[in-house]
This record gives structure tokens, C-alpha cells and sequence, in this order.
């Protein structure tokens, strides 16, 4: 995608001011991270890194991105009722990996005592690049859906301001006034405050359930603030703090503090390193109880990697959603070639392939966050090496996308200003609630794009590559 503003890119004196005038902005905005030296003090705190402008996206891919945000939700919901679709699809994973086994284990262990559960909540966000064809044409290919603890939704908020007043500044007022609304924060405040009214006790609270360290607390900031506005209280905890003060009473409802707890929003406890022994029998006791959990364990497990992977494969999701024949076609169009990596016979060819042409794909393992997978020379050292064993079925392999570069500037506090090839990641927002068997509630809530130099193959903002941004679309 070429940028929309080379005129203003190859002005360095003019890009120089509004660099300056942008982190001002985002400071005024409030688009902030606390420091790494301070991970856990507001004292000290600087602007998340964002682009200086905004980089362009097909209109027809964006619009196509927010249609199939809600046949995402539906997948993902239907995936975290079947039982033996998970079991199934999850059952090579579950012997080599131990986090993923972990997860599994207390979903079987909640389903044989029975849900105390009766509403649901899925914050979702599915991601997106966009692959370049031979023919140059563009097309929106999904890297991943995240289920659990999806971010940036509160900060992205509030990127759009910042850009459209950079491209003011920079004599593109039109520009400017054509730059998307998103707030996502609402629309996530929203499905919780729906999921807390649903839950039917008005002096409960929703807890925000958070990691030690706590870098990108502005971004629940956003979301907490939505909920305290609409009168619903909001307490943070760690899974310390649930081990070592949280409690159900004999109808399972959980108490913190000896506060009823309607909502847990986790936005914590998607890798291996958030937990200890204490805080997998925390995360028990969270999942045993009646308070609505965003997400349940089963929504969790429908966002790895193993069931994306499973869901490419041919009449799978026409199992999944029976009669949803338009959602499925929607949703199909969106899917990389992804391939399993299971004993036998498929995987060994699959194995073999990626070996002899390794630029083809991108290795991954059942892990979130950003920095885990595994490219070029990489894959296929790793690949050589696990090869002929079962502990390549801890990963999948999945075609890689190559989207066309863009230039644009990083901005990143106490780093130089300097241009660099760019490319960019969509992702849509999703929310749903639903009561027992009905939905209540199912929509896009907004969107994220995210962008990075081109050199990172892997890794996000919170993993201190990429870079908040806003879609200008073309
Ligand atoms: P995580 O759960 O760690 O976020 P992702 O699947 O989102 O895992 O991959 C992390 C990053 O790696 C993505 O943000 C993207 O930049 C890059 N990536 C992932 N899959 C692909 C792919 N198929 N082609 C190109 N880049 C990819
Ligand atoms: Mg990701």
C-alpha cells in the first residue's frame, strides 16, 4: 500500500514539527503507557508509541473486516459450547504442551461439576494483514482471533484525534476530517456493563483481573472509566490477591473482599508465566464460580492457535455453525492456508515442505502476546529438530502473509525520528453476551491498527515493536 502523504513525507523540516506536535497531543489525549523503569507507578509515565501519520487501508478490506466481525462471534461462542470439538481438536496439543494442557484440564473439571455460570461474555479481537497477491491486489487474510485479554482497545480510542490533528498541522484539513470515529472502549464497556446487569445483583462489582506489572494500565483505564460512568463498580486484582481472598459461598457466587463479584474481565492469565501453583487454583476458583468470566476457559482454549488451525480444514466450520452458510463463506474468505503438524502422514509432508522453503512460513507455537513464533532459518532449525517427534504438534504451520510496505514514521519515546518501511495489522473489535442459550447481544465495537517496520517479522505493541496507528482509508 502506497502512502497517501509522499508529498509530506519527503518534507523533513515540516515532519520534524509535527513529530513534535503529535506527542503533545497524545500526551493531551491521554495515549499513555507508564515507563519500563516504572512499570508500576503513575508517576512517570510517557505516550504509547504511535505513527506519525495515518497509513492507508482498502476501504473494501476494512468494510469487509467489520462484516464478518459478528459470524467470528458466533464461531467463537459455538467452538466454547462443544465440548467434543475442543476435546478433539486439542488432544494432540494437550499431551506436549503442559500450559495448554493446564487450560483443558480445568475445563474438564468445570463441566464435570456443572456450570454455576449462566451468562457469557466474549470480548474478542480478530486480527488482519493484508496480503499482497502476484497481481498486486490486496486481500484480508486473519493472523488470529484473540479471546482472551485482547488490547488496546481504550487507548486506540483515542488515536484518531491525535492524527487528525497532526494532518491539520501538516495541511491536510480534509484529510483530516475523513478519519473514522472508533471507540472501541465503549463498545467493550458496553457488553460488560450488559453482562453485569444480566448477572442481576446491582451491588455487585466488576473485577478487572490484572498482571504484577501493570505497563498498559491506561488502556483499561478507558474501559473502567465507561463502567464507573454508567454506576457499575470496578475493583482491580491480581490472581494473588483471588488466592488469597476470594471465596464462593454455597451457590457459587464469588465474593473479594466480601464484595460480590458479577464480572471477571480478565486481562491476565493468557501465558504460562502469569501463573504459579497458587494462581492455577485461583483461576479454579474464578472458573468454578457464577460470576460472568470474560472469557470462560472454554472461550480462552477457542482462541489457540491449534483450533484456528483446525477450523481451515474442509467442513469444519460448516459442523460448527450448521445452517449459517453465508457466515461460513464470509469467514472462509478470511483464512491463511494453516496447516497441522500432527504424527502422520500429512504432517510429515507439511513438516518436510516448510523445511525445504522456510520463507513460505511462519511457525507457531500455542503461545500469546507477541515474540513466540518462529520464521526463516529459525523455522526450520526448530523443525529439523522436532521433526520426527510429537512435540511438533505444540505448533502449526501457517502460510505467511506478505503485505505491501508502506513509509511512515515510529514514534517512540527517547528513540530517533527516522523513516521507516512499514507495514500494518487490523484488528476488529467483537463483544456478545449471551443468557443460557440466547444471544443477547452481538457486534463489531470498533477497530485497532497496529503498525511495525518491516525488519520485526513477529511481535506487538506491548511487545515494544509495533506501534498504535489509525486507518486512513483509500
Ligand atoms: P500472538 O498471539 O503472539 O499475537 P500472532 O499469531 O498474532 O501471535 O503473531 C504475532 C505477530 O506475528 C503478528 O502480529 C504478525 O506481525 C506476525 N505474524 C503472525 N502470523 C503471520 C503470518 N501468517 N504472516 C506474516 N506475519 C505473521
Ligand atoms: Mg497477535
Amino acid at each position: 500500500m502506497a502512502s497517501p502523504w509522499e508529498d509530506v513525507l519527503r518534507d523533513t523540516a515540516a515532519i520534524r514539527e509535527a513529530a513534535a506536535v503529535a506527542v503533545d497531543a497524545a500526551l493531551l489525549e491521554g495515549v499513555l503507557m507508564r515507563t519500563e523503569g516504572e512499570p508500576n507507578a503513575s508517576d512517570v509515565v510517557n505516550y504509547a508509541p504511535f505513527t506519525l501519520l495515518p497509513s492507508a487501508v482498502p476501504r473494501a478490506l476494512f468494510e469487509q473486516a467489520y462484516a464478518v466481525q459478528q459470524d467470528f462471534n458466533l464461531l467463537v461462542d459455538a467452538i466454547s459450547q462443544n465440548k467434543e470439538f475442543l476435546e478433539h481438536t486439542l488432544a494432540s496439543t494437550i499431551k506436549v504442551d503442559d500450559f495448554t494442557a493446564r487450560l483443558f484440564q480445568i475445563h474438564t473439571q468445570v463441566l464435570e461439576e456443572g456450570l454455576a455460570q449462566s451468562v457469557f461474555l466474549g470480548i474478542n479481537r480478530s486480527d488482519y494483514m493484508f496480503d499482497c497477491g502476484l497481481d498486486g491486489t490486496p486481500a484480508l487474510k486473519q493472523i488470529e482471533i484473540n479471546t482472551i485479554a485482547a488490547s488496546f482497545g481504550g487507548l486506540t480510542s483515542r488515536t484518531a484525534a491525535v492524527h487528525g490533528h497532526v494532518l491539520k498541522v501538516l495541511g491536510k484539513s480534509k484529510e483530516a476530517s475523513h478519519l473514522l470515529p472508533n471507540s472501541p472502549s465503549k463498545g467493550l464497556a458496553l457488553g460488560i456493563a450488559k453482562a453485569w446487569e444480566l448477572y442481576g445483583s446491582p451491588s455487585a462489582v466488576v473485577m478487572f483481573l490484572v498482571e504484577e506489572i501493570q505497563r498498559n494500565i491506561f488502556d483499561q483505564r478507558c474501559v473502567e472509566n465507561e463502567l464507573w460512568n454508567r454506576n457499575i463498580g470496578v475493583i482491580r486484582r491480581r490472581f494473588r490477591d483471588v488466592f488469597e481472598k476470594g471465596s464462593l459461598d454455597g451457590a457459587r457466587r464469588l465474593y473479594m473482599d466480601g464484595q460480590e463479584v458479577a464480572v471477571v474481565y480478565y486481562r491476565e492469565g493468557y501465558v504460562p508465566k502469569n501463573y504459579d501453583q497458587q494462581n492455577w487454583e485461583a483461576r479454579l476458583l474464578l472458573e468454578r464460580s457464577r460470576a460472568v468470566k470474560c472469557p470462560d476457559i472454554a472461550t480462552q482454549l477457542a482462541g489457540t492457535k491449534k483450533v484456528q488451525q483446525e477450523l481451515s480444514r474442509p467442513g469444519t466450520l460448516e459442523r460448527l455453525l450448521p445452517g449459517c452458510t453465508e457466515a461460513v463463506t464470509r469467514i472462509r474468505a478470511t483464512f491463511a492456508g494453516l496447516y497441522s503438524l500432527d504424527m502422520g502422514e500429512e504432517g510429515d509432508r507439511m513438516a518436510a515442505m516448510a523445511i525445504a522453503d522456510p520463507d513460505r512460513f511462519v511457525l507457531k507455537p500455542q503461545r500469546e502476546g507477541g515474540g513466540n513464533n518462529l520464521y526463516g532459518e529459525e523455522l526450520r532449525q526448530v523443525l529439523e529438530k522436532v521433526k520426527d517427534s510429537p512435540e511438533r504438534t505444540s505448533y502449526i504451520l501457517m502460510d505467511k502473509i506478505k503485505p505491501q510496505p508502506a513509509m511512515n514514521y515510529l514514534l517512540r519515546a527517547h528513540s530517533p525520528l527516522q523513516v521507516s518501511q512499514c507495514i500494518s495489522e487490523l484488528g476488529i473489535f467483537g463483544v456478545y453476551v449471551r443468557q443460557g442459550k440466547e444471544l443477547v447481544m452481538n457486534v463489531a465495537a470498533g477497530h485497532l491498527l497496529r503498525t511495525k517496520a518491516v525488519e520485526h517479522a513477529d511481535g506487538g505493541v506491548a511487545a515494544g515493536v509495533a506501534v498504535l496507528d489509525t486507518p486512513y482509508l483509500v
